[in-house]
């Protein structure tokens, strides 16, 4: 029992060991990377990568590659690319482990010009960008697109591409990338022989690899800003642009013989030959050779081709034609691979095979180099220009879909303002139309008012009596305030006013809503009354003559006053309103000369 237990303890202990073994391994491998490849990589080869998580098979992955990328292994990268497929990620935080990793797997087959296979892992890596809409991933994608265009010889293409990647980062915070943006432009320019804006560039990248105190940045770019100054020191022929890349390739030099990056060494040992054999310091030239050749490199592909190149130069400069010769030969070796594309750099040193053959008077060898370097020249600037006529048609195109559209916005444009034109005219009828009603009702009121009482004025009364007198059979009180003259004269003319609209409103109050009051004369008033008849005509009359007779109505020293009215009644009978009022006036005559407050009925 005992014995068990203390087995699956030991188990157990060795197991968590291993574990945290293999995850402290992969985080300082990960810290030194960058730094110290050689030695990042011999850390993880002590993991077994069979035991680790899927998380941790990934990083490893991530490791391997990158490490074999840095120190210019390619062929194992890819050869570990190829055995070992992606773990199986249902981690959606592993996604962005897995865009950095299809980025280093583009870089392996890219540094080995299968461009296919580098352009298929690019576009993983930006459907994992896109994916995780994250515009820097997808910029740095779009970089990488870019030089590989650049490789295949269209500058033009990669520097669209560029622009893109530009455009894509331009909020990027992400320094390291926009200094990888600013590297690949410094490329692309130098390229396109821009020397000047190649250098500010990569000046740039420069400034930021040294605020990131990355040995391995620096010196790339050194070696890049040497690049640019050595090729424009060729346009014009400066002495302190020659003396300004021989400087920068020394650091260069330097940084990569202290991190141990060879294939680093190698580019500026090449490029520090080539700058010596050029200006004619052949003394170190021949020391850099012999650095070179001491550093027992096995060279294929591009390296393969500017090694001999640079080599056959500098043969050429100290006049060992056969040692010229034969590194000629190994360079011409390199387009010999049959089925393989060459990236247009590589495809422009033919040029160079030409001049070096021409000068140890090869002449037919050299014509039969520069064909092929011209026929290449030719076949891309077609490719090109017919690049450009496609993108100037799209550009036509995009143009004239921009003039419908503004076409089409104008006709929408012009639709609205019809529309509030109409909408504006018609608000202004309403308004307007709203105010002559309102001058129209005013109007009316001015014309059919009388202004003291607010009843109908007599012109009123007797118009609209006349239009309706058969119709609704309209039966007339007429009626007129006793001793209005006394009272006028007594009271003063202002409270006759007073006791005129006082009666008025006992008028109002005492009729029916059909019935219509008017003013007809100064004291004067005649109610026109629709279907009445004689009883009930009575009862108005009789109702509004006691009200106004027993109204006190108040004088200015608060004294009351009492008024009384004489009555005419008249009801209805066919014929005319005006000789119904007649009647009515006759009998209110009556009705006064009988002693006044009282009801008089016309006969
Ligand atoms: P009677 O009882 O016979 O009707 O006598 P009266 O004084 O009422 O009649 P008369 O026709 O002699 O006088 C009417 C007066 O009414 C004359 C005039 O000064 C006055 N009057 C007419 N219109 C107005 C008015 O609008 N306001 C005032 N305060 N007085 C008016
Ligand atoms: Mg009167
Ligand atoms: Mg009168």
């Amino acid at each position: 029992m005992n014995n068990k237990l203390s087995c699956l303890v030991l188990i157990c202990s060795t197991v968590f060991t291993s574990y945290l073994f293999a995850h402290t391994t992969l985080e300082k491998s990960r810290d030194i990377l960058r730094s110290e490849p050689a030695t990042a990589l011999k850390m993880i080869r002590s993991v077994h990568y069979s035991s680790l998580s899927t998380a941790e098979q990934l990083e490893y992955t991530h490791l391997y590659v990158s490490s074999n990328n840095l120190l210019g292994n390619y062929a194992d990268s890819k050869k570990w690319i190829e055995t070992y497929p992606l773990p199986k990620i249902n981690d959606e935080t592993l996604i962005e482990s897995l865009f950095d990793y299809s980025i280093r797997a583009a870089w392996a087959y890219e540094a080995t010009q299968d461009y296919t296979q580098a352009m298929h892992w690019y576009r993983t890596a930006e459907n994992y960008g896109v994916y995780l809409g994250d515009n820097d991933k997808r910029g740095y994608v779009y970089l990488q697109y870019s030089a590989v265009k650049s490789l295949q010889g269209n500058q033009y293409e990669a520097l669209k591409l560029a622009n893109e990647a530009y455009f894509l980062l331009s909020d990027s915070l992400d320094a390291e990338m926009v200094s990888d943006l600013y590297s690949q432009l410094g490329i692309l320019y130098y390229l396109n022989g821009d020397y000047n804006n190649a250098i500010q560039f990569q000046e740039k990248v420069l400034a930021q690899a040294l605020k990131d105190q990355s040995s391995q940045e620096i010196a790339v770019a050194h070696y890049n800003v040497a690049n640019a100054y050595f090729k424009w020191s060729k346009v014009d022929f400066s002495q302190d642009k020659i003396q300004t890349a021989s400087q920068n390739y020394q650091q260069g030099l330097k940084l990569a013989q202290k991190i141990q990056a060879k294939y680093l060494q190698r580019n500026n040992l090449l490029g520090l030959i080539s700058l010596y054999s050029f200006s004619g310091s052949l003394s170190d030239a021949s020391t850099r050779v012999q650095e070179l050749l001491s550093l027992n490199l096995e060279y294929s592909g591009y390296s393969e081709l500017s090694y001999h190149l640079v080599l056959a130069d500098y043969y050429q400069a100290i006049g060992d034609t056969q040692q010229q010769r034969q590194h000629l030969l190994g360079a011409t070796l390199y387009y010999a691979a049959p089925n393989k594309s060459f990236p247009a750099y590589a495809l422009d040193k033919q040029k160079d095979i030409a001049e070096l053959y021409a000068s140890i008077g090869e002449y037919e060898l050299a014509y039969e180099w520069l064909n092929k370097y011209s026929e290449h020249a030719i076949g891309r600037y077609k490719s090109q220009t017919q690049q450009k006529v496609k993108d100037l048609q799209s550009e036509i195109e995009n143009q004239r879909l921009a003039i419908e559209n503004r076409d089409l916005t104008e006709q929408v444009q012009i639709r609205f303002w019809l529309i509030a034109t109409i909408i504006f005219v018609l608000l202004l009828s309403l308004g307007l139309l709203y105010q002559q009603r309102k001058k129209k009702q005013l109007f009316y009121q001015l014309s059919n008012i009388d202004f003291l009482t607010g009843l109908s004025n007599r012109r009123h009364i007797f118009e609209w009596g006349e239009s309706k007198f058969t119709q609704h059979k309209l039966s007339s009180i007429i009626f007129d305030i006793d001793h209005f003259k006394v009272l006028n004269d007594t009271h003063g003319h202002d409270l006759g006013d007073e006791v005129l609209k006082q009666v008025s409103d006992i008028v109002s109050n005492a009729t029916r809503k059909q019935d219509v009051v008017g003013r007809i004369g100064g004291e004067e008033f005649l109610i026109l009354l629709p279907e009445v008849n004689k009883e009930q005509l009575a009862k108005i009359a009789e109702n509004i003559r006691s009200k106004i007779a027993t109204h006190s109505f108040k004088t200015k020293n608060e004294r009351t006053l009492k008024v009384t009215a004489s009555f005419g009644i008249a009801e209805h009978q066919s014929g005319a309103l005006s000789d119904q009022v007649n009647l009515a006036d006759t009998a209110l005559y009556r009705a006064k000369r009988s002693g006044r407050n009282r009801c008089v009925f016309a006969t």
